[in-house]
């Protein structure tokens, strides 16, 4: 089994102006294993970066101003690295937010993993949750694998399933930034590969301090958070007290087990 981490859409938040290289990821994971390529997360799709990015609704579009840039959509990426996108059989998504669902259409074959809360707040958003989903990213009507919160512990966090039987992929519930985000956990032959989706922002985050330290940091103090990210986080979380939770469970999951779990976000800065 071989892992690749793979950008698939660079944006340019108006929240980051002024810091390092004001440049962040949409960070998926392609799994080659033995039941074909499984891809975690899928950045945007060429249907976005054809319409100009019209369709991801103003928040994302100018908020986060994606480059929607083809050769970084998911299906290109896989192209370049030599392998076939129609191989993708299996998709799992830590959440449905515009920048990580939007290569759903192109795979239209794959089986899609989603939490179960997830997919309720997609059919039946709350007025707060709507304008974050963007329906014609699965218009097409992609094979939903929902997953409850069901199955064997994994180092503490009680709640996880199995989603692709013999494979050593875990879906772990870290609820917060939305209704049904989920992390994705590999084992690989140099241990656990996390990909914690928007759980964190930025692995910066997982350094010393105390839950909500990125947000004191981010008021001015010494660091290397910018004092726009524990506001934004904060906009964005869908419920900020589970977030944090789950963000305090994260640091204490990389802290006592150092080395041996490698944590991928979504969102951390580029290059
Ligand atoms: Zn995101």
């Amino acid at each position: 089994m071989r892992v690749h981490t793979i950008n698939c859409g660079t944006m340019r938040p108006r929240w980051l102006r002024g810091t390092a290289s004001g440049l962040i990821g949409a960070r998926c994971l392609l799994i080659e294993s033995e039941r074909g390529l499984v891809l975690v997360d899928t950045g945007f799709g060429l249907a976005d970066v054809a319409d100009g990015g019209a369709a991801l609704g103003p928040m994302l579009r100018f908020g986060a101003r994606p480059a929607l840039d083809p050769a970084e959509t998911a299906i290109r990426r896989i192209e370049a690295l030599g392998l076939d996108p129609g191989d993708v059989r299996h998709i799992v998504l830590t959440h449905l937010d515009a920048d990580h669902a939007g290569g759903l259409r192109d795979f239209p074959r794959a089986l899609v993993h989603l939490h179960a809360r997830e997919h309720a707040a997609m059919t039946r958003p709350t007025w707060r949750e709507r304008p974050r989903y963007r329906a014609g990213q699965w218009a097409h009507g992609p094979a939903w694998v929902l997953h409850e919160e069901a199955g064997e512990p994994w180092h503490g966090f009680a709640a996880v399933r199995e989603p692709l039987p013999g494979l050593p992929v875990l879906m772990v519930p870290l609820h917060g930034h939305t209704r049904g985000h989920t992390g994705v956990a590999v084992e690989t032959e140099r241990g656990w590969l996390l990909h914690v989706g928007d759980a964190l922002f930025w692995r910066a985050e997982l350094g010393p301090g105390r839950a909500g330290d990125a947000v004191r940091r981010a008021r001015g103090g010494p660091g290397t958070l910018p004092r726009s990210l524990g506001a934004a986080q904060r906009a964005l979380a869908e419920d900020h007290a589970a977030w944090a939770h789950n963000r305090a469970r994260l640091r204490r999951l990389v802290r006592d087990h150092p080395g041996q779990i490698e944590v991928v976000t979504s969102h951390d800065p580029v290059p």
